[in-house]
């Protein structure tokens, strides 16, 4: 158990418990109000946070901690499991063949990230290929393009191709070699119809084995509503975030996994080909907590 990277207040809180050896009521309402405080201010729905605090609540007052555990690291060993239920393990990728397709609005970091992507499973020994279906965004296929150079990995895409289901199916063709196929899609500002038909059309073209949801750290409460709406249409494996380099912590992401039963699949952490980290729990809860 990891979080001793845990924000002041709440280590203060925490700190208040050092030599007792059980918790009062009111030990265990500061606590979890402190955790409310912090969950609230990254992002995290408040509903989500309403659910875990009274499983909290309700555990740090039933259970009886295990003889000589101080109740600092009784409080602390349910907060982190009941965090860990939450969020889950990261979202299981064997490294083998397979196709993966990215959905989310543009700007959330499809494209850095299916460069990212690839890097990440060249590194661990597989051919990938990134296939670019976004013919909506100019400038789309060069940035794609140029990041997987830059990462040195395969790459389709076709600007003279204004039909994006077949670039996907001539991008599989071509790009046969490749063991791991990541394709991009076309975003837009807002879950308009036409990227809903789009999306499932190349769904059904490719036939991916995973589907993640590309979601910026930033996203806040909007995440709901863009995870049902992509869930309904291709089904979502697993979700990408994607500038967590910034000061936002992510905790948005929390609602889409939560609304589409999946789990994290990986951080993006910087503009760089190489800024990516398969998701862990125990850095992303200190970091939900801090
Ligand atoms: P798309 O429209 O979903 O394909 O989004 P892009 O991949 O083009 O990303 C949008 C912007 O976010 C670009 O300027 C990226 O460089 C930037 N970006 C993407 N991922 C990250 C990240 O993890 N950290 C930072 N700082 N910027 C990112």
């Amino acid at each position: 158990m990891v979080l001793d990277d845990l924000g002041s207040s709440l280590r203060g809180t925490l700190d208040k418990l050092r030599g007792k050896s059980r918790l009062s009521e009111e030990d265990i309402e500061e606590i979890v109000k402190e955790i409310q405080r912090s969950l609230l201010s990254a992002d995290v729905d408040v509903s989500l946070v309403m659910e875990l605090s009274d499983n909290i609540k309700e555990r740090a007052l039933e259970e009886e901690p295990p003889a000589g555990t101080p109740a600092r690291d009784f409080v602390l060993r349910i907060v982190y499991e009941e965090l860990v239920d939450l969020i889950g393990e990261s979202t299981d990728l064997p490294l083998e063949e397979q196709t993966i397709l990215l959905a989310g609005l543009q700007g959330s970091g499809k494209t850095t990230s299916a460069a990212k992507m690839a890097w990440w499973f060249s590194t661990k020994g597989l051919r990938p290929a990134v296939i670019q279906t976004d013919t909506f965004r100019p400038g789309a296929y060069d940035q794609a393009k140029e990041m997987c150079e830059r990462a040195e990995v395969d790459f389709y895409g076709n600007p003279d191709n204004d039909d994006p289901v077949e670039i996907a199916r001539n991008g599989l063709e071509e790009t046969g070699e490749a063991d791991v196929h990541i394709v991009d899609t076309a975003g837009r500002h807002a879950l308009e119809d036409d990227l809903i038909d789009e999306i499932e059309q190349i769904e059904e073209t490719v036939d991916p084995d995973k589907s993640l949801l590309v979601l910026d750290a930033a996203i806040g409460q909007g995440a709901k509503d863009q995870a049902q709406q992509f869930d309904e249409s291709i089904g979502i494996d697993g979700v990408v975030i994607t500038k967590l380099d910034g000061t936002a912590k992510g905790g948005g992401a929390l609602t889409a996994v939560d609304q589409t039963d999946s789990s994290i699949a990986f951080l993006g952490t910087g503009e760089e080909v190489q800024d990516v980290e398969r998701f862990e729990p125990d850095g992303f809860i200190s970091r939900l907590l801090g």
